[in-house]
């Protein structure tokens, strides 16, 4: 497995790869890899010649200071889970290689950006997009593997994709959980042994509300009784539930016939934020 450190040493491998007529596969990540990763590295490894995996922990994204500080930082272990899983270029820029200078364009998604994450994340796609646009122009991908698992991010890549003319195929993959339906998340690393028991709670309530969304149980029905369960339980802190067009991401009044229906929670759970989402079809 190649590991490049600068955009430089990465372009010169693509470009060579691409002359050579080898179809290449990005999967960007913040690395503490785990399975949901490794799932999109294999996908992107049945699919492309070459797959390059990068690991940049993107401080533009990070609205809060503490969570960038504590989030979990493995490159040694990532490396070897990379190359075990198919990978055959590791990017692995510092911040003062991807950022040689603060960025001045901003991003403004419109509608798709005022809900969910990015309401409550405020400057997150914005940096978002642009580590997603750099990592686009250094890698120059002919697909690119985002998971499910951030079900708006893939809506924000799939718009930056359109607006910019991004020649590359956005491949989503599914959420990989855990045994007992915890969303697999390098943020669960940071869960206490009790929060660590109490996470299930967040995809069984999602379950539960994808059931009642299915019996046509009105949509802010569903909400209210989703953020009442976890409420009940102590060590978690709601920040959210929504009930909203699978395409649009905007809360449903009511539903309509043909369209998918997706549900995303977030919530605190002794100092981790974390997020999940069905959709029901
Ligand atoms: P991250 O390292 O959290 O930025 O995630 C890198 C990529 O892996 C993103 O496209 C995520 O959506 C995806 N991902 C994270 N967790 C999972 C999971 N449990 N299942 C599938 N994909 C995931």
């Amino acid at each position: 497995m190649h590991v490049f450190t600068t955009a430089a040493d990465l372009q010169s491998f693509v470009e060579a790869s691409r002359r050579a007529g080898r179809r290449l596969g990005l999967v960007p990540t913040m690395g503490a890899l785990h399975d949901g990763h490794l799932h999109l590295v294999q996908a992107a490894a049945a699919d492309c010649d070459d797959v390059v995996a990068s690991i940049f922990v993107n401080p533009t994204q990070f609205n809060n200071p503490d969570d960038l500080r504590l989030y979990p930082r493995l490159p040694e272990q990532d490396t070897a889970l990379l190359a075990g899983a198919g990978c055959t270029t590791l990017f692995m820029p510092d911040v003062a290689e991807i950022y040689p200078q603060p960025t001045v364009l901003r991003f403004d998604f419109g509608p798709l950006e005022r809900v969910m994450e990015g309401a409550h994340r405020p400057g997150h796609f914005n940096g978002v997009a642009t580590v997603v646009s750099k990592l686009f122009h250094m890698a120059r991908p002919h697909r690119a593997y985002f998971g499910q698992k951030d079900f708006q991010q893939v809506a924000i890549v799939r718009q930056l994709i359109a607006d910019l003319s991004f020649d590359l195929e956005l491949v989503v993959a599914p959420t990989v959980r855990e045994a007992d339906g915890l969303a697999m998340s390098s943020r669960n690393r940071r869960l206490s042994p009790e929060a660590r028991a109490a996470a299930p709670l967040l995809h069984q309530v999602l379950t539960q509300a994808a059931g009642q969304v299915r019996q046509g149980v009105a949509p802010t029905e569903v909400q209210a009784q989703a953020l009442a369960t976890l409420a009940q339980e102590p060590q978690f802190t709601p920040e959210y539930f929504e009930v909203a067009d699978a395409q649009t991401l905007q809360p449903l009044a009511r539903y309509e016939a043909g369209r998918a229906v997706v549900l995303c929670v977030a919530a605190h759970l002794g100092g981790v934020r974390l997020i999940d989402n069905v959709v029901v079809e």
